[in-house]
């Protein structure tokens, strides 16, 4: 059965280490959005891999890994990605294939992306100056640059007149500085020698690798609170983060996504702007970011946290249609004496059992929190479900009723056997 992986919350749920740990019982893993804003990290035999662009589940020889459609990709990055791999000791030549309809990201996506970002001002996203929403953008606007584009640089073909009129647009909007479309052009072609043996058409491959009885697994990056349509917008990422994404992102029919896993942690974090209900500013909020290390993997910002937020959680689970949760970090609540779950929001005189579509509304929402105790016994590094301690199994218990989900897999540190897979749950069959 193929699998959907993605993040059921505003992202860094740990996704990277799910999908990592579940890699072995694919043969492809595909990413379907976002670009090198994301950030999974995965530890390995006490070795640390941050990866942004490529799927996870590079780190598995044999594994095949797809950059899809959806995905906006930055070749520079992308090579620096690759050759860090190769440094150590990883091969990523015959695995690894990129869509030709992926979207690229040009060196004026980057500076528009900080414009954009201090024109807003106050009301800045939070992004990560990556220029991941300008290439969205020009995409959205016909005006893109696909990697297949690439193929033909002559001075007459359609790529020299997109980059000519995107380089002069960007002219006119940074008065300060003259940016050359030679230059970029130059570029892309010593980029082009190196990506074209990379390059597929990624929906033929995945038909014809599905046809042929092979696993795939869809990789979502960020989350679906941060999802272009369905998210808390405008704070949002440029793309459809949600197990919808997989389908355009990847040129896939809808009927073979076997399952949808929601990754989440054990609390809440958000990174950049936008509503929060269950923040924590306080000393609490402090302890969860320490403990649990919030600061982002692509930016070291330090991550919001708070307390398990189930209506965001069960909007999630509606959205994406999720059969399960990997519930992440749950050794990161080890000691802490009471732990609340936001079952609710009041919203002035009115109770909301239902994540509002209004932003503005939602940030305006108190969390209504039930309590349950803590526990003092390490979750750290448990492996089977049963010797969770019974206040830590209490609160897992909790959560699935709260969400209607089953915590399928539960997370206890970032070591991939760190993990308690739940054999009496759907989890079951995607490790066989
Ligand atoms: P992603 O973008 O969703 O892959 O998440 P990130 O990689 O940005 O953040 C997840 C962080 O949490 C990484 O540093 C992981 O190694 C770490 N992590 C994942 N699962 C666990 C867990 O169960 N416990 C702890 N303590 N850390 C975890």
């Amino acid at each position: 059965m193929n699998l959907c992986v993605l993040g059921a919350q505003w992202g860094d749920e740990g996704k990277g280490k799910i999908v990592d740990l579940l890699t072995p019982h694919f043969n492809v893993v595909a990413r379907y959005q976002g670009g090198h804003n994301a950030g999974h990290t995965v530890y390995v035999g006490g070795r640390k891999f941050v990866l942004h662009l490529i799927p996870s589940g590079i780190l598995h020889p044999g594994v095949i890994c797809l950059i899809g459609n959806g995905v906006v990709v930055d070749p520079r990055a992308l090579f620096a990605e690759v050759d860090e791999l190769a440094g150590m000791g990883f091969d990523v030549r015959g695995r690894l294939f990129v869509s030709d309809k992926a979207h690229l990201i040009l060196p004026y996506h980057r500076e528009l992306d900080i414009l954009s970002e201090a024109r807003r001002g106050d009301r800045k996203i939070g992004t990560t100056s990556r220029g991941i929403g300008p290439a969205y953008e020009d995409k959205i606007g016909r005006r893109g640059v696909r990697v297949g584009d690439l193929r033909d640089t002559s001075a007459d073909g359609p790529l020299v007149g997109a980059i000519r009129e995107n380089v002069d647009a960007r002219n006119r909007l940074v008065g300060n500085s003259e940016m050359k479309w030679q230059d970029v052009l130059a570029d892309l072609r010593t980029a082009w020698v190196r990506l074209e043996p990379f390059v597929t058409d990624v929906s033929l491959y995945l038909s014809r690798a599905m046809a042929a009885g092979q696993r795939v697994m869809f990789e979502g990056a960020q989350g679906t609170l941060l999802d272009i349509d369905h998210g808390t917008y405008p704070y949002v990422t440029s793309s459809n983060a949600i197990a919808g994404g997989a389908c355009t992102g990847l040129g896939i029919g809808p009927k073979t996504i076997g399952a949808v896993l929601g990754v989440t942690k054990a609390y809440t974090t958000r990174v950049g702007e936008g509503p929060l209900p269950t923040e924590l500013l306080g000393e609490m909020g402090e302890r969860l970011r320490e403990s649990g290390q919030e600061y982002g993997a692509s930016t070291g910002r330090p991550r919001r946290c708070g307390w398990y937020d189930a209506v965001a959680v069960r909007y999630a689970v509606r959205i994406n249609g999720l059969d399960a949760l990997a519930l992440t970090k749950l050794d990161v609540l080890d000691g802490i004496e009471a732990l609340d779950i936001c079952t609710g929001y009041r919203c002035g005189t009115d109770v909301l059992t239902e994540m509002p579509g209004d932003t503005a509304q939602l940030a305006l929402c108190e969390p209504i929190y039930e309590t349950l105790p803590g526990w003092r016994e390490p979750t750290r590094g448990i492996t089977r479900y049963m010797d969770l301690n019974a206040n830590a199994r209490a609160y897992v218990r909790r959560l699935e009723e709260v969400t209607g989900v089953p915590a399928a897999i539960v997370s206890t540190g970032s070591e991939r056997d760190h993990t308690i897979i739940r054999d009496d749950s759907v989890a079951a069959a995607w490790f066989r």
